[in-house]
Order: C-alpha cells, then sequence, then structure tokens
C-alpha cells in the first residue's frame, strides 16, 4: 500500500509552503519526466477569492509548480471545469478572482482557457464505461490534483476523489447528478472517473478546511495540515483526512466504494503514514458536518418502524430552500440544477421541489447564499438519536 506524507503547516505562507511540498515530494520519492506535458487541476469550483476557503490556495499552486519546474519540467498548465457553463469568460473571471492569474504569470505556466472536450472510454469501469473530459487532462501525461479538504452537502466529504469531478466539463456535470441521484451510485461514478484519471500525486491543502454546509457555503476552519500521496494512494489519503474529520468509510460514499473495491483500508489505522509523526493532533473532534449529511435513519429507530421511515424518508431528506429577499435572480442555480426544476419568477429562483433529487447543486452554485438546506425537526432529532 502506497503512503500518505502528512505535514503539519499552519500557514499560507510561500516559503513555509515550499518547504512542507518538497518533504511531501521527497518523502514519497515522486518524480516527473521532464518531458511530460503535466496538468495541475486545483479545485476551482466557483469564482471567489481564497479567503473563502472554497477553492485550492494559490499558495498551495505555486508551491507544487516551483516543486515541479526544480525537477526540469517546462510544460505545465493549470486546470479545471468549476460549476457552471465552461466558457474563456467564465474560466478567465474564475482565475482571476481565485489566484490562479497571478500564480500562472509568477511562474510562467499556462492556464487552459480552450473548453473543448473529448468522450475518454473506461472498460473497466463498474458504472460508467465512458467520461467526457477535458482537453487538458484528456491529453496530459501526468495529472497533479491540488484538492482543498472541505465537507460536502451530497457527498459529505470534498477531498482527493471528489476534486476529480471538475475533468467533466461544465454542464455535463449536472447531466451525471441526474444519471446518478443516489448518492451510493454517484460515488461510484466518481470512483470510476478517479480510477479513468489516475492522478500521479494528490496533495490536500487543509491549512484551512471548510466546515459546515461546504463545498462552497461553508466556514473557514483552521487545521494546519497538508497532506499528500502519489498514485492510488489517492484513497487512503481521502480515508485519513476523513479520518481527521471525524468522519468513517461508512459516512462518506466514495470511501465505502473504495474499500468494497479493495482500493483502500477500511479504517485509517491500516494507512501508513510518513512525514510528521505529531500530524495526528490536528485531528478535529467537533468538525462541523453539512445539515444535509447522509443519515441511515433506518438505523436510528426501532427495527419495527424501520419500513415505515424508508417510505417517508424523500420527504424527510433535507431540501434547498431560497431566501427570496437575498436572491438576485442570477439564474446559476436553474443553469446548474439537473432535474431543470428551478425557475425564475419576477427575477426570484423558485423551486419546485416534487422533482428535486437534493443533489444541492442550486446550493453550491449561488454566489450570494441565498439557498438554505433546509432540515425538517424529525430529520433532526433522527440525526442525534
Ligand atoms: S433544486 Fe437544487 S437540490 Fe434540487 S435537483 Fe435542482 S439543483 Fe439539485
Ligand atoms: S438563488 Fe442564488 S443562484 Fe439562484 S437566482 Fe437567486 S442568487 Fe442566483
Amino acid at each position: 500500500m502506497k503512503p500518505v506524507s502528512l505535514s503539519k503547516t499552519e500557514s499560507y505562507d510561500l516559503p513555509q509552503m515550499l518547504e512542507a511540498v518538497r518533504r511531501h515530494l521527497d518523502l514519497l520519492d515522486f518524480r516527473i519526466d521532464p518531458g511530460s506535458k503535466v496538468v495541475v487541476k486545483p479545485n476551482l469550483i466557483m469564482r471567489c477569492r481564497p479567503d473563502r476557503t472554497a477553492t485550492t490556495n494559490p499558495v498551495v499552486v505555486e508551491a507544487v509548480i516551483r516543486s515541479i519546474q526544480a525537477m526540469g519540467v517546462s510544460d505545465i498548465t493549470i486546470a479545471d471545469s468549476p460549476g457552471g457553463l465552461y466558457t474563456p469568460q467564465v474560466l478567465a473571471a474564475n482565475y482571476e478572482q481565485t489566484g490562479m492569474k497571478a500564480v500562472a504569470e509568477r511562474c510562467g505556466v499556462a492556464l487552459n482557457l480552450s473548453c473543448g472536450s473529448r468522450t475518454v472510454r473506461y472498460e473497466e469501469g463498474r458504472l460508467c464505461r465512458a467520461f467526457d473530459l477535458i482537453d487538458p487532462i484528456a491529453g496530459a501525461d501526468v495529472v497533479i490534483n491540488l484538492c482543498k479538504l472541505k465537507t460536502h452537502c451530497m457527498t459529505t466529504l470534498s477531498c482527493g476523489i471528489k476534486n476529480l469531478f471538475g475533468c467533466i466539463p461544465g454542464l455535463l456535470k449536472p447531466q451525471l447528478h441526474y444519471r446518478f441521484p443516489d448518492g451510493r451510485q454517484f460515488a461510484q461514478m466518481l470512483v470510476d472517473l478517479s480510477l479513468l484519471v489516475r492522478p500521479s500525486l494528490t496533495l490536500v491543502d487543509a491549512v484551512d478546511a471548510m466546515e459546515g454546509d461546504g463545498p462552497t457555503g461553508g466556514s473557514r476552519r483552521h487545521i494546519g495540515l497538508t497532506a499528500a500521496a502519489v498514485g492510488d494512494g489517492l484513497y487512503a489519503l481521502d480515508l485519513m483526512m476523513a479520518h481527521l474529520i471525524g468522519l468513517g468509510p461508512g459516512q462518506v460514499p466514495m470511501l465505502a466504494d473504495a474499500v468494497e473495491r479493495g482500493l483502500c483500508p477500511a479504517c485509517w489505522e491500516q494507512v501508513k503514514l510518513t512525514g510528521d509523526p505529531d500530524a495526528l493532533s490536528c485531528a478535529v473532534t467537533d468538525f462541523v458536518m453539512p445539515a444535509s449529511k447522509t443519515l441511515d435513519f433506518t438505523g436510528n429507530v426501532p427495527r419495527p418502524l424501520a419500513g415505515l421511515i424508508r417510505r417517508l424518508e424523500p420527504r424527510l431528506a433535507p431540501r434547498p430552500q431560497v431566501r427570496g429577499k437575498d436572491c438576485v435572480g442570477c439564474g446559476r442555480c436553474a443553469e446548474s440544477c439537473p432535474a431543470k426544476t428551478i425557475v425564475l419568477e419576477n427575477r426570484r429562483a423558485k423551486i419546485d421541489l416534487s422533482s428535486c433529487i437534493h443533489c444541492f447543486c442550486c446550493h453550491e452554485m449561488c454566489p450570494v447564499k441565498a439557498i438554505d438546506i433546509k432540515t425538517t425537526r424529525i430529520f433532526r432529532f433522527l440525526s442525534k438519536s
């Protein structure tokens, strides 16, 4: 099993980050052939400043790029397909706000502005045998996965596996949500995708993580850590990061699937660690989970009531709710809704919940956070019992 490297990294100070990244790469014996075409794939989910903690911090991206340039690599492109439309204008605005443009200028690397994609077959996929991938990812020799540690309203955790969803172009992402509305199937699809993309290195920005209603609506939580793994160490890395914020594989559908496929151990104690021996002290016991966190209601109620609760689950499940007074009528929620169940009326978003598949893409994409996740009293009761 490939090791996971942990390093206490207290701040986004560039010299400190360079030292942490170089140590990870040395410990993992990570090397790149200098002639390789390398794509660095941060999490750029939406156009926002780094201090929102929704995106990979530019200092992490810069430290990784400088470290691989030191190996003699020169063909490096920063690329991601954020949520919403995938156009050169959207990408340019995103790069500017997230700090990627400045990183690219300082390091002399390219920013992907071409918005093509191609279908890549993956015959071994359990659920998906083909994916549309953005061109830079489909054409890369080496993919470097630079994710942010966050909660996620649908998948509970956003880390290395989930970050690769950004290899799918723009509005094809909501289509996959619609094709796989069931959380377990969606997770299987993500694991298939990760096996197709096969990042050579995954490095997690957990200096400041996001807790609460991630991946865009939560709050900053300082953890003071970076972590990395090469190749298929990705799964053990996600398992380890989940553990550090109080989650086990049973609570993260992608990890449950990875364990079931034998891609990672069933418990974090079996992960081979390297790096800072005291990095485990960064573990947080009160990390705030999303309001929508997936629950198995049937395990929390007396057995005779389990069937009834299962039938009622769709009605009990958390749902999106627009705060009309805060909605600015931009339409991004409607654009991203896979079920096409949002309309704009008098420049206010309106959701028809009867067709909602509870993916929370709308919540994720709202730039002014005007969509709340509403839970019922009985949901809250069951989630505590
Ligand atoms: S309304 Fe929101 S949560 Fe429901 S299907 Fe549309 S995007 Fe998903
Ligand atoms: S709810 Fe948010 S994303 Fe939807 S139209 Fe209003 S401001 Fe835009």
